[in-house]
């Protein structure tokens, strides 16, 4: 039992089962996390979606 903790809205959560490289999401904010698994901690870093480029709208 792993005790995550969220960044965005600092909500505390707690997930059984974790693997290394899996995403997660805030049950409360819906934020979405990668899971890293290291060493026996594991530590989240923020997901951030792929393909979300919104610099070319204004042509
Ligand atoms: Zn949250």
């Amino acid at each position: 039992m792993f005790v995550l903790k969220c960044s965005e809205c600092g909500n505390t959560f707690k997930v059984d089962r974790i693997k290394d490289d899996e995403l997660v999401a805030c049950p409360v904010c819906e934020a979405e996390y990668k899971v890293l698994l290291k060493d026996g901690k594991v530590t989240l870093e923020e997901f951030v979606y792929e393909n979300e480029d919104f610099g070319e709208l204004t042509k």
